[in-house]
């Protein structure tokens, strides 16, 4: 059976990379539907993410061009790259047998979607893009992604280093993931938690064809911090710790000093209170800072607010 593959794109404000993307993107679909390997009505899916520039009717040209090749989702308004990702890939799963998810900006390599597909065929149903190497990266992004992958499997939230949202789902797994009701979303943790049978492909990852990065340090910084509060309770737990030791040293320095007191001997500087002091309020006010994040974390899923609407969706 030739698989339906549809490719889900969020589109942030790129519309300078759009042109080259769908150019790109059209003559692979065709080398593949001319050797079989996807089905007629395979699509190219592109969500915009609510841009501020002409993205949009970008993409609608595009659906009008060639409402054979390209689809079109229309987010309300602005709502991040994951929950425009989920949009598209919970519009779409109906229509296909498997969707390959990918950054529009050309810096996930379009030829290993031959990879994917013939690992799809073998039976697997979610195949991760993994970069082989991050030599694209500044040392400085490379050295913390490191860093950050091993803090997150200490920490117990499972994933697959070095693999961002550049991946394949198929259906049944697609339909997995909308078990997941969360509104916090890291999607790259989710998907391992979805299960079935998985495997990689490696791949080269290019730099941001034109445009700007749609995330800067401050972006990145808290999505690394939800990916962490998302996926394990253990910062929580780290912090029980924390204060049950700091409360173990107080006690003992208790005993010591009503032993100095009884010895005569309590000419103890004030200096050692004020460090004890400063030291608990300091570990207090951190405990309430990351017990915070998470309760804004309960808040919001209490809540239960949409994750995204849709205004428009282009499929014909
Ligand atoms: N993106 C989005 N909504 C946002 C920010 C980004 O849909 O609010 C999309 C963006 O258009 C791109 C992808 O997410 O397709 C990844 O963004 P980018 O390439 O800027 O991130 P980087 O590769 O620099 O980490
Ligand atoms: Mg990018």
């Amino acid at each position: 059976m030739t698989p339906t593959l549809y490719m889900a794109i969020p589109c942030y404000n790129e519309e300078l990379v759009l042109d080259e993307t769908s150019k790109r993107l059209s003559s692979k679909y065709d080398a593949l539907l001319a050797s079989g390997k996807i089905s007629p009505q395979s699509r190219i899916c592109f969500i915009n993410d609510g841009s501020k520039d002409k993205t949009w009717e970008k993409i609608s040209e595009l659906h009008a061009a060639q409402p054979n090749l390209f689809s079109g989702i229309n987010l309300s308004r602005n709502r991040g790259h994951q929950n425009a990702l989920l949009a598209g890939l919970m519009t779409i799963k109906d229509f296909a047998d498997c969707v390959i998810s990918m950054d529009a900006d050309l810096q996930d390599d379009i030829d290993t979607i031959d990879a994917m597909l013939e690992k799809f065929s073998e039976g697997y149903e979610v195949i991760y893009g993994v970069r082989d190497n991050r030599d694209t990266d500044t040392s400085f992004k490379r050295e913390t992604a490191g860093l950050y992958y091993k803090l997150m499997r200490n920490l117990g939230a499972e994933n697959i280093p070095n693999s961002a949202d550049f991946r394949l789902m198929s259906k049944r797994a697609l339909d997995g993931l909308a078990e997941f009701r969360e509104v916090n979303l890291f999607l790259r943790g989710m998907v391992p938690l979805v299960g079935y049978k998985s495997t990689v492909v490696y791949y080269k990852r290019g730099e941001r064809f034109a445009g700007e990065s749609k995330y800067p340090f401050k972006k990145m910084l808290s999505f690394a911090i939800d990916g962490i509060t998302s996926m394990s309770a253990t910062p929580m737990r780290i912090i029980f710790w924390t204060g049950l030791f700091s409360f173990l040293v107080a006690l003992i320095l208790g005993i010591y000093v009503i032993v100095r007191h009884t010895l005569n001997q309590t000419s103890m500087g004030w200096s050692s209170i004020v460090i004890a002091v400063v030291g608990i309020g300091g570990v207090q006010l951190l405990a309430l800072g990351v017990i915070g994040e998470y309760i804004g974390k309960i808040f919001l899923e209490v809540k239960q607010r949409p994750r995204y609407l849709i205004q428009d969706f282009l499929n014909k």
